[in-house]
């Protein structure tokens, strides 16, 4: 793929990620307002899994914002450095395509992130 092609795969991308973060906004929002009506059984068990739910949500929401900043960074550098653009910003060597794929916005070659979640786990 060339860098024409990345850049209309990454708007793709985008485009999923942005509505799946609206979508789960408004769910957050639904959450959170909703009064909740009183159960003829109001079990605690219940409660527990709504807990749960909307930690869930509230994850997921990080998640997808984080991968969007991702990929404005894969923009910034298509637009600004597109020679670095699928290299590895620790060892400029070029990404492999499967992962480009997987992961359009992908900073770091495999290895390259291996090394860093492993450096990352031990502090
Ligand atoms: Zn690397």
């Amino acid at each position: 793929m060339d860098l024409a092609n990345w850049h209309e795969y990454l708007k793709i991308r985008e485009k999923e990620i942005e509505e799946l973060l609206e979508k789960l906004l408004s769910d957050a929002s639904k959450n959170n307002s909703e009064d909740t009506p009183s159960r003829e059984n109001n079990d605690f068990a219940d409660t527990a899994s709504e807990l749960v739910d909307s930690e869930r949500i509230n994850l997921e929401i990080l998640r997808l914002k984080e991968g969007l900043a991702e990929i404005r960074h894969a923009f910034h550098k298509i637009e600004h450095y597109p020679e670095r653009f699928a290299r590895c910003e620790k060892c400029s060597k070029e990404i492999e395509e499967a992962r480009m794929k997987a992961k359009p916005w992908a900073r770091y070659c495999i290895r390259c992130k291996e090394q860093i979640e492993r450096t990352k786990k031990v502090k």
